[in-house]
């Protein structure tokens, strides 16, 4: 198997938001899709190890604000490399509405929004995928939806030269760095929670 062949797989980018009690939180995800159109479905999988993934199964509801291509790598920081566990994401960030299930979702950087009723939950180990009923939507720009292939090329800032001298192996998602010979091959990011093929070798 050549695993680059993994990597010609197309992707879109969201925020998903969700809001338990009165905690909200969000996190970046490439993993939304259309599963059917009657109803209108969507299916949203989440690792385990992401504070909203608890939030969506407690309260069984998430909304998706689809990233354009006029997202800014800021976003990414805030949603995307940080814990909602510790941090609130949504601190001095203006960029949010809610919606009528009470949910926020994000307003710049974003070509649409949905709102989202979960109606089957599959358990798939390390994740769990939403089957969800899409309640409502909304279109905020007619600026293309970004890719994952678009991210890569164009909003993520070009990877800075690693200072140190020991071997290192860098996030090629988020620039987390791993010092160390050998990557464990079940490794997985602390920041952006990808696997150990998401890694590259700098020193
Ligand atoms: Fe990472």
């Amino acid at each position: 198997m050549d695993n680059q062949a993994m990597f010609a797989l197309s992707y879109g980018l969201f925020v998903v938001t969700a809001r338990d009690g009165d905690k909200d939180n969000g996190c970046i995800t490439n993993t939304v899709g259309q599963v059917t159109s009657s109803p209108n479905r969507i299916s949203l999988t989440v690792n385990k190890l992401n504070y909203t993934h608890d939030m969506i199964v407690h309260s069984g509801q998430f909304n998706v604000s689809v990233l354009s291509e006029n997202a800014t790598f800021d976003l990414f920081q805030r949603f995307g490399f940080q814990s909602g566990r510790n941090t609130d994401k949504f601190a001095g960030f203006s960029g949010v509405r809610r919606t009528v299930n009470g949910l926020y979702y994000v307003t710049v950087g974003v070509s649409a929004w949905l709102s989202a009723k979960v109606v089957q939950s599959i358990d798939l180990g390390s994740h769990t995928m939403f089957i969800a009923d899409v309640t409502d939507g909304g279109m905020l720009s007619l600026v293309p939806s970004a890719t994952y292939t678009y991210y890569q090329a164009h909003i993520k800032p070009a990877p800075v030269k690693p200072t140190t001298a020991k071997p290192a192996w860098r996030c090629k998602i988020c620039g987390y760095i791993y010092e160390g010979e050998v990557l464990p091959a079940d490794f997985v990011c602390p920041i952006c929670k990808h696997g150990a093929a998401d890694f590259e070798k700098i020193s």
